[in-house]
């Protein structure tokens, strides 16, 4: 029998589509790497979402596996190398997400610029904070998008189309269909950190741009630009941000993903107002784990047919 770990939950459907291939499915809820590593032995597929850790030490541990796949993207908590030195295949199920980090991305500029959670934060401990909740508009303003490829490029469109903002673009490879589309202008990274009112990042997480955005980088910004981070905590340096809100050098920024989850309970993040926190939710929708789920049991049975697994 082929057997398929799923060691993070996925869509019902996507377990459906194992099942009906033929395959044995093992489920487990995000095991740490002790449990991950004796749980292994014997199976032939693995799939994770952005946790467990596929680490060395786990697929060392394998002694059948031949394919991993990511419910999603960003496998950065995949040890991709180790893997393919030892011909296991990794897959990933990449559109399936794109939409809901995006419409996530756009919530939090809108919630970082209107002071939405900061108002229903003082509004349930008994204040009307009507003056102090003076905002703007994201109409019309200028968007820097750190990251042009399908979140990156899809924020773009929404910004474009619904607020009217010009587009700046940086990332290692030029976009000309974003280009053509929406207008949007490549600009070195300096250059766009200099002249964006919303900085929105959306680069994957890679020794090349961890902490990518650090000191330095935050002090172009302008001090009432405002920061969305929704791809990966660690490409921005936590401390250096926690400075440039404190000491106004950016006026707020809106984080959905963070070098440390959760966020411990006395993280000095939860102490200032200019900052709206979400727990890594840009792909938790009904829609977005359907299609990560479904997406990804297709490939897995595709690949165990390929492999002559399966019939
Ligand atoms: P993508 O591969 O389509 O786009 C990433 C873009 O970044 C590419 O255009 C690439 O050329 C560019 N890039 C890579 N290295 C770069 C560098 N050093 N400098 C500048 N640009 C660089 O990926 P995507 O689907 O848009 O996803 C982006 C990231 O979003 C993922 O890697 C993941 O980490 C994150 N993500 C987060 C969530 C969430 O829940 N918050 C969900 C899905 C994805």
């Amino acid at each position: 029998m082929v057997r398929v770990l799923v060691a993070s939950r996925i869509h019902e459907k996507g377990i459906e589509i194992l099942r009906s291939a033929g395959l044995e499915v093992i489920t487990a809820e995000e095991p740490p790497e002790g449990e991950l590593i004796k749980a292994i032995r014997g199976v032939h597929g693995l799939i994770v979402r952005s946790k467990p850790p596929v680490t060395r030490r786990v697929i060392e541990a394998a002694d059948s596996l031949i394919v991993i796949g990511r419910a999603g993207v960003g496998v950065d908590n995949i040890d991709v190398e180790v893997a393919k030195a030892r011909g296991i295949e990794v897959l990933t199920s990449p559109e399936a997400s794109t939409q809901s980090v995006a419409e996530l991305t756009i919530g939090l500029m809108l919630a970082v610029a209107r002071k939405i959670a900061f108002c229903d934060r003082r509004i349930r401990s008994g204040e009307w904070p009507k003056k102090h909740a003076v905002g703007f508009e994201l109409y019309g303003k200028t968007l820097g998008v750190i990251g042009a490829g399908r979140i990156g490029s899809t924020v773009a469109r929404i910004a474009r189309l619904g607020f009217n903002m010009t587009v700046l673009y940086y990332d290692v490879a030029r976009n000309t269909r974003l280009e053509e589309e929406v207008g949007a202008k490549y600009t070195p990274l300096e250059e766009l950190l200099r002249q964006a009112d919303i900085v929105t990042i959306h680069v994957p997480l890679t020794e090349g741009t961890r902490h990518m955005i650090n000191e330095e980088k935050l002090k172009l910004m302008k001090k009432t630009a405002i920061l969305i981070n929704t791809s990966r905590g660690a490409v921005v340096d936590t401390n250096a941000l926690i400075k440039a809100l404190r000491e106004g050098w950016i006026a707020g920024a809106g984080l959905d993903v963070f070098e440390e989850e959760p966020l411990p309970l006395n993280h000095p993040l939860l102490g200032l107002e200019n900052v709206v926190l979400t727990a890594h939710i840009g792909a938790s929708t009904e829609e977005a784990q359907e299609r990560a789920g479904i997406d990804i049991a297709k490939k897995i049975v595709e690949y165990f047919k390929l492999k002559g697994y399966l019939k």
